[in-house]
């Protein structure tokens, strides 16, 4: 997508959504942003974008379908860009039902709203216009030591999380082969990055060492992920929407796999560099395992070669410079992560 086109993302007030959608706005492009402010949406995030007359921003459900129609006869978009999800796997073992009603229910609403819309435009921008559906690598379950997944791996979702996700894509797949919506879909590996909530591993042991404090590791901290920096996942999504084939899904990785140890002593070996704690108390020392996550996938390693040799896509970062950059941003940006922290994020949300 070139050009003075618009997008209605939704889930933009959300960690990955907000990083592209401030990338989106840098290149030019129009922007509505549907998002529903729950707890991860946060406006702060959007501050720079205030008074910019490419953002519309909307709080609003994907669940609902009016809305959403109303939205899309009004700002008429060249894409959709699905971001809006309940995201949290530990959330999802406390209460699955809510991320049915987003991820399954919701994308549904969304899609049948998408496709009476694309249903009524014009010839030329219904060959054009894509429904691009944001996902994880987690709908294909837990590897062995070896192999890693490709778009051709079976589903087997372990987390209600995952399996909610799993549905969604599943039905976004349907759209395409019952009624012909132009769809694309991309499952992605775990991202980190500026911006994200301090629930997640990366962002929380970066605030939790900065303070000293104990640094939780699930079980024996040998669970391995691959991670790739959240500018990264944006650019795969801006490929795929420019040049992905219709109907083709992409996985989205940056062969950068590391145990949750590793991730961990690299965060202390950062902090220690650049605040070192009283004494020079190393900060792995505060390293404590804690009792694992239930059903914890043992590991993910994804294979980008479609992404990388049909579109040419590749990742700016290596694991190495993604998370000093992240351990970076964290520090020059403490005012934001203790509005997370302490609940205040939450008293600025439009409407209420
Ligand atoms: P996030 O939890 O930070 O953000 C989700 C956003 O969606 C929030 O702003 C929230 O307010 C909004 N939202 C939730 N329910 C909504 C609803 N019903 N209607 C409208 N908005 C709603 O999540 P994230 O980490 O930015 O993930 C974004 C997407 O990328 C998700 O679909 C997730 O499954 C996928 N994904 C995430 C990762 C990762 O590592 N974080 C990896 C691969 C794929």
């Amino acid at each position: 997508v070139t050009g003075k086109k618009t997008l209605l993302v939704t889930g933009g007030a959300g960690f990955i959504g907000a990083n592209f959608v401030l990338q989106a706005i840098a290149d030019g492009l129009r922007v509505v942003n549907l998002d529903k402010l729950t707890y991860a949406g946060n406006m702060d995030t959007l501050a720079s974008l205030e008074g910019n007359a490419r953002h519309v921003f909307v709080q609003g459900d994907i669940g609902d379908r009016d809305l959403v129609a109303k939205l899309l006869a009004e700002h008429r978009p060249d894409a959709i860009v699905n971001f809006a999800a309940e995201s949290h796997v530990d959330r999802s073992i406390d209460g699955p039902a809510e991320f049915v009603q987003t991820n399954v229910v919701g994308t549904l609403a969304l899609l049948e709203a998408a496709r009476d819309y694309w249903r009524g435009i014009s010839d030329g921008a219904r060959d054009a216009f894509r429904f691009l559906h944001v996902s994880t690598d987690e709908v294909y379950g837990s590897l062995g030591a070896e192999g890693k997944f490709t778009e051709q791996t079976p589903y087997a979702p372990n987390s209600p999380y995952s399996a909610s996700k799993a549905a969604s894509d599943h039905l976004v797949r349907a759209f395409h082969h019952t009624f012909g919506l132009p769809v694309l879909t991309t499952n992605c590996s775990n991202n980190y990055g500026p911006y994200q909530f301090p629930e997640k591993l990366i962002p929380l042991i970066i605030q939790k060492a900065l303070a000293g404090e104990s640094l939780p590791v699930y079980g024996d901290g040998r669970n391995i992920r691959d991670w790739l920096f959240v500018g990264d996942h944006c650019s795969a999504i801006r490929r795929v929407l420019e040049a992905g084939r219709v109907g083709e899904t992409y996985n989205v990785g940056g062969n950068a796999e590391r145990e949750n140890i590793t991730v961990v002593k690299t965060i202390c070996a950062l902090l220690d560099e650049r605040r070192p704690l009283a004494e020079g108390k190393p900060r792995e020392s505060l390293i404590t395992y804690v009792k694992d996550r239930p059903g914890h996938d043992r590991r993910y390693a994804i294979d980008s070669s479609k992404l990388q040799g049909e579109l040419g896509w590749r990742p700016s970062q290596t694991f190495e410079s993604g998370i000093a950059q992240t351990v970076d941003w964290y520090l020059a940006n403490q005012s934001w992560s203790h509005r997370v922290l302490d609940g205040s994020y939450r008293m600025e949300r439009l409407g209420s």
